[in-house]
């Protein structure tokens, strides 16, 4: 009862008793959507049933099972799933779910929150429809009273989809996908330093029967040469065409060929494309020392990542919400994601978009397959073919509307940064630009030989670009410098050097940057061209976007260091790890990274520390460890950015900690540094290095031979790319400046995380001032 919290308990009348469980296949993150419910049912005076093993519990009243608080300590950074899953034959059948019905009843549950893919929560919501007929037949079958049913008289369903594949329509992601294409990118990683000795050429298996959405994006994080997806297949001879790019990689001088094949890949008349026949093409009409990889289970194994802990902790609290808004007659929901916002969608809806991809392959209606797919799916194959075929005729533009755009990374290094200027520079090359590498920042631009300015000015070629996809920091150099350190000479430069468009990437230095040089475009001329910021922080700063590039590797890098420090306080069963993390006046790396370890306490520049906190904080700690016992002891984690307050510095609230315990336990600060800049960039920050690059180019196209009068009159010819709530969005400097930059502090005035950290706090059970328990 203790962790109950006042603010947002619900009156008794309204309680509901809801059984959680995983079904179907497992993926990475369902622990910690399991987590997310039990918990946040608790925090708003539900009682939480954990069903184990799928419907196979449901069948079983020994495998439902009371859930309380301690129960699911530490499941946020556990794979699979604890509560395990199954797939069960009888639930199929009306007699299954009569007895499921029974057990449930018996056991006071009116509420279900299923965790599976599309068969789960079709099981689920056929369970729901037919509920009150199997209640009235139980009845009369005396095998429950009227009395008994009477509490539940309606069954609430709501769906999380937790699926490897990320197959389910009107999500953008499922829980489990983006771990398992870090699975596939680290052995993608791994096989390309040996591909590139041998220069040899690997086919690569990963999962996905009518799903491609694994494969496609392993194609775009690896820079690989060809993909094959089930939605999409080559029209015509794709043999041939598979061999044209290849052979035209390896022309420019590529070492390595990787070609990746969906489980479910096949033509367009459905005959199935396996790795030994590619290999087969490969080897015989290539010549190629070609080796096959076939990924299989390594692909569900492994560690949540980042997002899918964010995504399930989210969706499973939004899921117990919807539980409570829920009524006899609102259709039943599944817990969605579209870009950055959690959404509720009709649960069959999804189902049935899900299970007609499906048919409209088998009818070889692959236009429909791909329309039924979310729209970022769609892009993002357009993206990967336009990034790979660069030597596409009706890609090229006609010469007046070519552009030389220069490319310069500005501020700290961000994972993703290379892969942006990589796939940049792909696309320029596709349609006919000349993309410049602007070196080491504006200082490099500046840089002077003599009394001559000679900047570090050069072409880009494919060749050099074409291994950045995977590669951390910042191959063509970044620097902090401003413009305004010397505007004269930058201008200068971007006229000698032909600058026609400028791509910056980079976090807040790159936003300044971009404000002066708006700025400047009254006094100089040069920079009266089109130029737009994507950005790279792991700070996740910039106004304009809720995501920077970088922000999600940095999550990474610093999730596996706290699971780690974890595990050693869990060793040694008492003790406190108060760790500092970057993020300059921006908590939002503390209060993501707390969300995904489930840190007991997040101090955020935002919030602020004072004594009432740090008391309330301590005591709670004391608490807590009081209460510990045997096999749940373990060890916790606080984290603190490291600008959250002057006085009560990581060191002095590990300090106060240890004074606070008395010897009954230890507390100790640490400071991860540099290592939160992380190494290869994760898949995520990958994928959207390349999405978002692409677009970026293209709104620099949209003003190539307009006049400068239309560019000075556009808002847009100075802009942030980003992702806002649900969409991408560009958005102009002058309104950014204006309305939504806090330049004081360096961040945006509006951050839309901390609507989450009342949720990070309640997880952890971390007391609130205006709780009293
Ligand atoms: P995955 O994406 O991993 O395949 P899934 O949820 O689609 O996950 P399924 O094997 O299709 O996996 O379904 C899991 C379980 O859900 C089944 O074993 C069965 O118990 C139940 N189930 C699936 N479809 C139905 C259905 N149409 N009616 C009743 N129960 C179903």
């Amino acid at each position: 009862a203790s962790r109950r919290r006042a603010s947002i308990l619900i009156p008794p009348e309204k309680r509901k008793c809801i059984g959680v469980m995983t079904s179907g296949g497992d993926a990475q993150g369902m622990n910690g959507a399991v987590r997310a419910v039990v918990r946040s049912s608790i925090a708003r005076g539900c009682r939480v049933f954990g069903i184990h093993e799928g419907y196979e519990g449901l069948l079983h009243p020994e495998l439902i099972k009371e859930m309380d608080w301690i129960s699911v300590r530490g499941w946020l950074s556990v794979g699979g799933t604890s509560i395990g899953t199954a797939r069960c034959k009888d639930f199929y059948e009306r007699p299954g779910r009569l007895i499921a019905a029974r057990n449930l009843v018996k056991a006071g549950i009116d509420a279900l929150i299923v965790i599976g893919g599309d068969g789960s929560l079709t099981g689920a919501d056929k369970f729901r429809s037919e509920w009150p007929g199997l209640l009235s037949e139980l009845v009369e079958k005396g095998e429950l009273t009227e009395a008994e049913t009477a509490p539940v008289q309606h069954l609430n369903i709501v769906g999380m989809v937790g699926s490897i594949d990320n197959d389910m329509a009107m999500t953008d992601a499922t829980i489990g996908c983006y771990s398992s294409l870090q699975r596939i990118c680290e052995a993608v990683d791994n096989i390309d330093s040996t591909a590139l000795s041998h220069q040899r050429a690997f086919v690569i298996e990963v999962m996905g029967r009518h799903c491609g959405w694994l494969a496609l994006m392993a194609g775009v994080s690896t820079g690989a040469d060809f993909v094959f997806i089930p939605e999409k297949p080559f029209k015509d001879n794709w043999q041939e065409k598979m061999k044209e790019i290849i052979m035209k990689h390896r022309s420019l001088g590529k070492r390595k060929t990787i070609v990746i094949v969906a489980e479910g890949a096949h033509d367009e008349s459905l005959n199935k494309i396996t790795p030994e026949h590619v290999k087969t093409l490969l080897s015989n009409d290539l010549k190629l020392d070609t080796r096959i990889t076939t990924l299989g289970h390594v692909q569900r194994g492994g560690l949540p990542s980042a997002y899918d802990r964010m995504l399930a902790t989210l969706q499973g609290v939004e899921a117990v919400q919807a539980v409570l808004d829920a009524t006899p007659e609102t259709p039943s929901p599944v817990i969605s994601i579209t870009e950055n916002k959690i959404c509720r969608q009709p649960l069959m809806d999804a189902v049935a978009a899900t299970q007609s991809v499906a048919v409209a392959i088998k009818n070889k209606d692959f236009d429909k397959a791909m329309s039924l797919r979310d729209a970022e799916f769609a892009e993002y194959n357009r993206i990967y073919l336009m990034t790979t075929n660069i030597d596409s005729p009706e890609l090229r533009l006609p010469e007046d509307k070519r552009l030389r755009i220069g490319i310069i990374h500005v501020g700290a290094p961000a994972g993703g940064m290379n892969s942006a200027t990589r796939a940049a520079v792909a696309y320029c090359l596709a349609r006919g630009h000349k993309p410049v590498a602007l070196h080491n920042g504006f200082p490099g631009l500046c840089r002077h030989h003599g009394d001559k300015p000679l900047g570090s000015v050069r072409d880009f070629d494919w060749l050099e670009v074409e291994g950045w996809a995977n590669q951390g920091g910042s191959e063509i150099g970044t620097n902090r410098g401003l413009p305004s350190e010397d505007m004269n000479t930058t201008a200068t430069c971007f006229e000698k050097y032909k600058i026609q468009a400028l791509f910056l990437i980079g976090g807040f230095e790159a936003f300044t940057a971009l404000s002066e040089l708006r700025h400047a475009r009254e006094k100089y001329a040069a920079f009266r061209i089109p130029m737009i910021l994507l950005p790279a922080t792991i700070s996740n700063n910039v106004p304009g976007s809720e995501y920077s590039l970088g922000s999600d590797t940095c999550l990474n890098a610093l999730i596996q260091y706290c699971d780690a420090i974890r595990q050693s306080a869990s060793a040694s069963r008492r003790r406190v790890f108060v760790v500092e993390t970057q993020g300059g006046k921006s908590g939002y790396v503390a209060t993501l990274a707390g969300l995904c370890v489930g840190a007991v306490c997040v101090y955020t520049p935002e919030e602020g520390i004072d004594h009432k906190m740090m008391y309330r904080d301590l005591e709670y700690l004391v608490r807590e460890f009081s209460k510990d016992k045997g096999q749940n002891r373990a060890g916790k984690l606080i984290l603190r950015n490291e600008q959250a307050s002057d006085t009560y510095t990581t060191e002095v609230i590990a300090n106060m900690i240890r004074t606070a315990a008395k010897g009954r336990f230890e507390a100790r600060h640490v400071v991860p540094g540099h290592v939160q800049q992380g190494g290869a960039p994760s898949p995520m920050d990958r994928v959207r290095a390349v999405r978002l690059a692409v677009k970026c180019i293209q709104h620099l196209e949209t003003f190539a031979g307009k006049s400068e009068a239309h560019l000075m009159a556009e808002m847009t010819s100075a802009a942030v790319i980003g992702i806002k709530g649900a969409s991408v969005a560009v958005t102009g400097m002058e309104h950014l400046e204006k309305y939504e930059t806090d330049w004081k502090d360096r961040r945006p005035k509006n951050e839309f995380w901390i609507a989450m950290k009342p949720t990070v706090d309640m997880l952890s059970g971390r007391p609130l001032a205006e709780d009293t328990c």
